[in-house]
């Protein structure tokens, strides 16, 4: 993307039009857009939220397979959302397979 205000390094002032969210996996900043959600349930459950809109914590991920591939590595998505409790694993196939879905 290209810089509007000439690109110096220092931080404009103005609030970011977009919210950034860190990945899990890779720990890049990016554009919440740009991310998937994972999301805790106030009932505990954890699930794919593609509206940004459901309720609960929630944790992102870049579309990118390796940032996926690390962040189960490390067991990034559990350490965010459900400290002490594994995370199912349908909840990677979910995603496993939607990020497949963009590789393709
Ligand atoms: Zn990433």
């Amino acid at each position: 993307m290209p810089e509007k205000n000439g690109g110096t390094a220092k931080q404009p002032l103005k609030p970011k039009k977009f919210p950034e969210r860190k990945c899990i996996g890779c720990g890049e900043r990016k554009k919440k857009t740009d991310l998937i959600r994972i999301v805790r349930s106030p009932e505990g459950e954890i699930s794919l939220d593609f509206t940004g809109r459901k309720p609960g914590r929630g944790a992102y991920l870049c579309h990118s397979v390796a940032c996926f591939r690390a962040a189960r590595k490390a067991h990034r998505i559990e350490q965010n959302l459900t400290p002490g409790s594994p995370v199912p694993e349908s909840v990677y196939d979910a995603l496993e397979e939607e990020l497949q879905k963009d590789d393709a």
